[in-house]
């Protein structure tokens, strides 16, 4: 089986790193609403996918996040008088019910952000002890010029980004292409301890830390939709290879947008 990798941007015969076995990793919805028909398309697609490679006789392993914290899921949360885990609890139960609906076999796994905080204070952590992530006035930030493979999976170059960053507003930053690892708790907000004080994670660490846990330092296949690869996907190589010190992932798929009477529908999260 041949298949197009966005890292190497060629079409690549499929060779498990170990016999047998596949782990696959591919980034889930946020649940703040009803999935869409973009959330089902990469649904469908890679459950294809698996359910070919359980026909050639793979034994696959398939984890698929919900991110549950978010601020779209506060946002909604505070208009209808409720906590946060009312509004994910409600449409993580609607979003498989709709995977069901369309067919899709159910993952091996769909961890939660809320149930994953102490592995992201742990990678985080991690990052901070290897001179990879730095803390500045209680949010931590990725420190993208540590690592030099930065853009290695979009294409993009530290000095093109930089020269396209618009004035950057946050002073905190090294560099306007650092990204959020931690930010700190603001009123209304839902938040967790941790040593750099009271807050939440951002968004591209929960992937990181969610395949380390349950399918380990490198992983076969990692998947999601075209518009993750950047910065979402670029962010969690740049997490789990600066705090693993060995490759992510082997092979990176993408699924495009659907193309409805012209208009993309191109939101994932
Ligand atoms: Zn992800």
């Amino acid at each position: 089986m041949k298949l197009y990798n966005t890292l190497t941007r060629k079409k690549e015969e499929f060779v498990p790193l170990n016999a047998g076995k596949i782990k696959m990793y591919v980034c889930g919805p946020t649940v703040y609403d009803y999935i869409h028909i973009g959330n089902a398309r990469p649904y469908v697609i890679f459950d294809t996918i698996r359910r070919y490679f359980e026909y050639k006789g793979y034994d696959v392993d398939y984890v698929q996040n919900f991110t549950d914290v978010d601020d779209k899921i506060i946002k909604k949360a505070n208009s209808e008088g409720v906590e946060s885990k009312v509004i994910s609890e409600r449409y993580i139960k609607e979003a498989l019910k709709d995977a069901e609906g369309l067919n899709v076999k159910p993952a091996t796994k769909n961890p939660k952000v809320t149930e994953e905080m102490d592995h992201i204070i742990e990678m985080i952590q991690t990052l901070i002890d290897k001179g990879h992530a730095y803390v500045s006035d209680g949010t931590v930030f990725f420190d993208t010029g540590s690592f030099p493979d930065y853009g290695k999976l979009s294409g993009k170059n530290i000095d093109e980004l930089l020269a396209g960053a618009r004035i950057e507003v946050d002073s905190n930053k090294k560099s306007p292409t650092d990204f959020v690892l931690w930010k700190p708790k603001k009123p209304g907000e839902p938040a967790w301890q941790s040593p750099w004080g009271e807050g939440r994670p951002g968004w591209h660490i929960e992937c990181s830390v969610m395949a380390k846990r349950y399918l380990g330092d490198t992983i076969d296949i990692h998947a999601g939709g075209e518009d993750l690869i950047f910065p979402h996907h670029e962010n969690e190589i740049a997490q789990s290879e600066a705090a693993n010190g060995v490759p992510f992932a082997k092979y990176w798929l993408h699924n495009g947008f659907i193309n409805i009477d012209n208009i993309n529908e191109q939101i994932q999260g």
